[in-house]
């Protein structure tokens, strides 16, 4: 894939219209007032009859597993055949094609709603999607994944963040009615202060286990449940429009039915990997948005702004910075593009692949976001000119979904694990 296709083009161009229209005028009282993103965030759903796609996906994986588990056999028409398999490949390019687009054009204003929306949609119903029960599907990943309801993943905690699973302390233990009872605080929550739904990760607390040893299992909370606490949206540095907060669960009885997947059979932390997966290669598509953006802004200032007599994208030392923007943009573009190839042949990015694409998306988001405020001087410093929101919006992409020195941990252990 070397450029969008017409169809990818006008799709983009629809989605700039809506959000310059939408969501451009009202970014500060989304940033700075006290409109949580949802209202917006569904609008545009609806909009673009995303709602509708995610319905019938949805369908149609629920009617291919409920077959499978009757044992039904498929028939004649609807086996694979080498063209349904070309055709499939690309409708599957076509739909990571067209999920990647809102989320970069997003990003050229307000990142902090690709945060909220991605949590929603793809982390919370994701996860259910992928270790969940058909019963659960239908109760708890539908409404999430058509925007209908807003959900949170929680692992992180306040003294276990990059080590999530070794340092962490929240728990579940087995009740004498079959269900269990979760205590634990975490933090840093996306969502978590508006969550219907909330993807709550904790170790299974059995006696002679040692603590390192305990299974990780995830349950399936709803707001309002007695003993859950989901606190005010912390103040922060950016992504404002995406809330963040803390959870705090005091004794939550469940039913074994809010167990992912029903079974304690330890795919929690495989479950909580493939998340890491996802979500990694998401930011690439966010820091094409910012980098696009504070490109553009700056070529435009460039032009604008005079300074001893000439515009200052005379200056050599500037010109340097938009040439370094713009390598960025293309190599960015390209990892997007290689994700939606990737996706096209029914393949996944490894987590170490995932892991490289994270690291230099972010280190780039925030280096091009730094030159651009650079480039506006005073002016890049000021609320007033977009370019300093996005820096500090760029900023998360280094910490969130895996520190930077996280990456490099796994990009590293993966190099050294090959053969030869
Ligand atoms: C706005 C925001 C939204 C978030 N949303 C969610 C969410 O929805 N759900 C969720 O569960 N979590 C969420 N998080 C948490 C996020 O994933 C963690 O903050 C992140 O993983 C880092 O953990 P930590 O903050 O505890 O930092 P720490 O792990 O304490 O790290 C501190 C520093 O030490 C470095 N470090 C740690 N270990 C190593 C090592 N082995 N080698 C080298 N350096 C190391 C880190 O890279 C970092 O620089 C969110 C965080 C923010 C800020």
């Amino acid at each position: 894939m070397l450029e969008w296709s017409e169809p990818q083009q006008m799709l983009r161009n629809t989605v700039r219209s809506f959000i310059e229209a939408e969501i451009a005028p009202n970014l500060d009282e989304l940033e700075h007032g006290d409109t949580p993103p949802y209202d917006v965030l569904r609008k545009m759903i609806k909009t673009f009859g995303i709602d509708v796609m995610a319905k019938q996906q949805f369908d149609k994986q629920i009617a291919k597993e409920k077959a499978k588990l009757a044992g039904e056999q498929k028939s004649d028409a609807e086996k694979k055949s080498p063209v349904d398999d070309a055709t499939r490949q690309m409708m599957k390019g076509e739909e990571a094609a067209m999920s990647m687009i809102p989320i970069i054009e997003l990003c050229r204003y307000c990142p902090g709603m690709v945060t909220a929306m991605g949590v929603s949609m793809g982390l919370a119903g994701g996860a259910i999607m992928s270790k969940g029960t058909i019963a659960q599907k239908e109760e708890w990943a539908l409404p999430l994944l058509t925007m209908e309801k807003v959900g949170a993943w929680a692992i992180t905690e306040p003294y276990s963040g990059s080590d999530a699973f070794g340092s962490m302390k929240a728990t579940c233990k087995r009740n004498d009615d079959g269900g269990y009872i979760l205590k634990g605080n975490k933090t840093f929550i996306t969502n978590g202060p508006y969550a219907d739904t909330i993807i709550f990760i904790c170790k299974l607390d059995e006696p002679g286990v040692e603590a390192k040893d305990r299974k990780i299992l995830s349950f399936i909370l709803d707001s309002g449940m007695e003993g859950l606490t989901q606190s005010k949206p912390f103040r922060k540095m950016g992504i404002h429009s995406s809330p963040t907060g803390e959870l705090f669960l005091d004794d939550v009885k469940v039913g074994p039915e809010r167990l992912l997947g029903e079974t304690e059979d330890g795919s929690g932390r495989s479950g909580a990997k493939d998340t890491f997966s996802t979500e990694r290669a998401g930011v690439a598509a966010m820091a094409l948005g910012i980098v696009e953006k504070c490109l553009e802004l700056s070529v435009k200032y460039a032009k604008e702004r005079v300074q001893f007599g000439q515009p200052i994208g005379q200056f050599q030392l500037i010109q340097l910075k938009l040439a370094k923007m713009e390598v960025a943009r293309l190599n960015l573009q390209n990892l997007v593009f290689r994700h939606i190839e990737t996706v096209a042949q029914g393949k996944k990015p490894s987590l170490a692949e995932a892991s490289a694409m994270k690291l230099y998306a972010a280190q780039s988001a925030v280096d091009i976001a730094l030159e651009a405020v650079q480039i506006h001087g005073g002016n890049g410093y000021m609320a007033e000119y977009q370019v300093e929101q996005l820096c500090r919006d760029a900023k998360i992409l280094q910490i969130y979904a895996g520190t930077d020195e996280i990456q490099i941990t796994s990009i590293a252990r993966d190099l050294l694990s090959r053969e030869g």
